[in-house]
């Protein structure tokens, strides 16, 4: 522990400068974020004209009828347009905010809602719960209408939407109610863990993060989820042996098997896993039940089993750890600095002592340029797990030593073509796009891979005949 903390006094040494120089962060961060924002409006301009393209890719000729190709790429279209006027409107109220200096206002108004009580400003965590929920408040007034926008205008246009008015506004308010419960108390234990922990907080707030998100996943099937959706056991039937052989072949502790009525909001479909390593329950949307065969989903779920059989989700809590390492570990030269908070506009009296929601929050936004690398990382790790899931649910004949299972990369990818053509999935992408934005390969890329998994493997099977 003493090493960590020396390595960690080394680097704060090196990051000192934040402390003594006087530096513009705001136009840094201006700088920053419409930097981030141009880049994604540059991307979606460069996939834009894709969405002219008159057929689909070969591979995919075959799946897609002329109706189908050309209702996809209206939507892609459609949602391309969307997301560059929402990327540069959310970025210019963003701008607004930082240039007049509204998070100082919002540290203000925190206090004097406190105040109303009868709390002073020596009650910072307080306070500092306050200063969030002005912030919430702030950010979403503009975030509604454009999510109304989005249900009501766009997936209904494509024929998508299956939210009611009612049910959109009892989602927001559950939504908030439930982030209200869950974050206030979270975000108080996290601020006094600083308090507490003082110079050596990072190992303990490690440990705190972590624990929380192993509780979430305990909390959130179990408790959050039924608010918004309705999860029942999946009926007896072909799907429901094929799934619960799979997961014993495999030894997959599976406890529960799930349908959600996913189709109460949309038409999309997916199907998932969770759980604690020794117990994980099975997800099937609705809609991927009624769209795809028994078989096909069978090969769905094969696809996902893989990531659990390569113990991805494993994985990416480590990598997420890392990453949580890495921003407290940088943090502490932000904390103890008055100038830092002083250009963004807060009084010489708040800066000298620095409340340290303030100088997280600002921090945070110092980290945009590379948090934006670290996205790209993400996705082209998350890019290789689903390749590799792919090829083991190609593989898992020789895997279980189960013949009827041949078939199985085939049955992929027809569920996959399934899923993209009933969810109008936009087929032609544009590379750096892609790289960018997509945790998936795309489809073409997938049934490619597929193709060449299953030819691999014939050949392996003709060579030792
Ligand atoms: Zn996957």
């Amino acid at each position: 522990m003493d090493l960590l903390h020396s390595q960690l006094a080394i680097l704060q040494q090196q990051l000192s400068f934040v402390a003594t120089d006087p530096i513009d962060w705001k136009s840094y961060v201006q700088a920053c974020s419409w930097g981030v924002t141009l880049f994604e409006s540059y991307l979606l301009l460069r996939q834009y004209p894709l969405y002219s393209k008159t057929s689909p890719p070969e591979v995919l000729a075959g799946h897609f009828d002329d109706g189908a190709f050309q209702k996809s790429q209206d939507y892609g279209r459609d949602k391309a347009k969307f997301s560059l006027v929402t990327g540069l409107l959310k970025q210019a109220i963003d701008s607004a905010i930082l240039h007049y200096g509204l998070y100082a206002s919002a540290w203000d108004i925190g206090g004097r809602m406190i105040a109303y009580f009868g709390y002073g400003s020596e009650y910072e965590i307080l306070q500092s719960l306050a200063f969030a929920i002005v912030l919430f408040v702030v950010s979403s007034i503009p975030s509604i209408p454009l999510s109304a926008y989005q249900t009501f205008v766009l997936e209904e246009k494509h024929g998508f939407n299956k939210t009611t008015p009612m049910l959109f506004v009892t989602d927001l308010l559950k939504g908030w109610a439930i982030g209200f419960v869950i974050g206030t108390p979270f975000l108080a234990t996290f601020l006094y863990v600083f308090q507490w922990a003082g110079d050596r907080f990072v190992p303990w707030l490690m440990a705190f993060m972590l624990a929380f998100q192993i509780i979430m996943v305990i909390l959130y099937p179990t408790v959050i989820q039924p608010f918004f959706n309705k999860l029942s056991p999946l009926r007896e039937g072909e799907l429901r042996t094929r799934t619960e052989s799979l997961a014993m072949k495999l030894k997959f502790p599976l406890k529960h098997l799930y349908e959600i009525d996913g189709s109460k909001r949309s038409s999309h479909s997916n199907a998932y896993f969770f759980g604690l390593p020794w117990s994980k329950h099975i997800v099937i949307f609705d809609t991927l039940i009624k769209e795809s065969k028994p078989d096909e989903v069978e090969a769905v779920l094969a696809h996902e089993l893989g990531h659990w059989y390569h113990m991805h989700p494993m994985k990416l809590l480590c990598v997420s750890q890392v990453h949580i390492f890495t921003i407290l570990a940088l943090f502490p030269a932000f904390l103890h600095a008055p100038q830092f908070l002083q250009a963004f506009d807060f009084s010489k009296a708040v800066s000298a002592r620095p409340p340290t929601v303030v100088a997280f929050f600002l921090f945070q936004m110092i980290l945009t340029p590379l948090e934006a690398f670290i996205g790209i990382a993400l996705n082209f790790l998350s890019r290789q797990f689903e390749w590799e899931a792919d090829r083991f649910a190609c593989e898992i004949q020789d895997r279980l030593s189960a013949p009827e299972m041949n078939d199985m990369g085939e049955r992929l990818g027809r569920a996959l073509v399934t899923l993209h053509v009933k969810n109008l999935s936009t087929v032609w992408v544009d590379w750096l796009y892609s790289a960018y934005h997509h945790s998936h390969p795309t489809l073409t890329e997938r049934l490619k891979a597929l193709e060449a998994f299953q030819a691999k493997k014939d050949g392996a099977a003709k060579k030792e005949l």
